[in-house]
């Protein structure tokens, strides 16, 4: 493996870090996550947050980590609905959505131009995301309009959100609950580990990704963006993934870092 770059400066030049199980569990930064960051920057260092959550905004998600200790501007946040927002721009843009999603994301795609609709015939795109608010008339809408022709898209496909409780159900649920009722498969999911995702943060880390490292406690989300993208990862045990689901994946992430304090120590052959 080339890790010239590492070797030469012992450091990446950019940190694309995941948030929830990573930088943070639930309301509660993860211990000696402040510090690491303030490190890297004092080094010169990009870090930049990517998450596939749609129920924050850049802004909320911003404020909570600068809250946080951690000081982020929302320019340095990418949310699986500005990808969202970029894809159906080029696809369908200015559609009449059904979106099964909370308050930020709906907020972002009707800023963005689209159009709320809950008429199933004049729907022209069905969004599944993150939605704890999900009833059944929300599945009824979706299933009509669906049927009815509609196309379906979703933001991530997360099988849960993890919490300090253990965790909440994600988007996969609403996924397969319209998949199971329509018999059609989700079109596009633009979330981790999709290529859109990984294109959108590249593009504003500003970075070729050999240069990039993307850290995350989730294998089939973080580590498998990476790897199909053809960067570094690093896989955190505080989050999602035990270390005996890592040890017997078969996805591999470069690096397996018991806390994030130890992205320091990638590429420093002395330390
Ligand atoms: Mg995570």
């Amino acid at each position: 493996m080339d890790r010239a770059h590492t070797t030469s400066d012992q450091l990446y030049g950019a940190y694309i870090f995941d948030i929830d199980g990573t930088i943070s569990l639930g309301e509660t930064v993860l211990p000696s996550v402040p510090e690491t960051i303030a490190t890297l920057r004092s080094l010169g260092r990009r870090t930049i947050f990517l998450s596939n959550n749609t129920t924050r905004n850049v802004a909320s998600y911003g404020a909570r980590l600068t809250a946080f200790g951690i000081p982020t501007p929302p320019e340095d946040v990418v949310t699986a609905s500005q990808v969202l927002v970029r894809y159906l721009g080029r696809e369908l843009p200015g559609a009449r959505l059904h979106v099964i999603g909370e308050p930020p994301l709906i907020e972002d795609l009707v800023a963005a131009g689209f159009v709320l609709s809950s008429r199933a015939d004049e729907i022209d795109a069905v969004i599944a995301s993150f939605d704890r608010t999900l009833v059944y008339s929300k599945l009824q809408l979706a299933f009509d309009a669906i049927r009815g022709g509609a196309r379906f898209f979703a933001t991530n496909a997360d099988r849960y959100c993890p919490t300090v409780e253990g965790g909440q159900p994600d988007a996969a649920a609403v996924i397969a609950a319209i998949e199971a009722c329509t018999g059609i498969a989700c079109e596009t999911i633009v979330g981790k580990p999709s290529a859109l995702m990984v294109d959108y943060v590249l593009g504003r880390v500003g970075l070729p990704r050999h240069e990039c490292i993307m850290i995350g406690d989730r294998l089939e989300t973080d580590i498998e963006m990476a790897n199909r993208a053809g960067m570094a990862s690093a896989l955190v045990l505080t989050g999602a993934t035990s270390e005996s689901t890592a040890r017997d994946s078969l996805i591999r992430p470069t690096y397996l870092l018991r806390h994030l304090r130890d992205v320091l120590r990638i590429g420093s052959p002395t330390a």
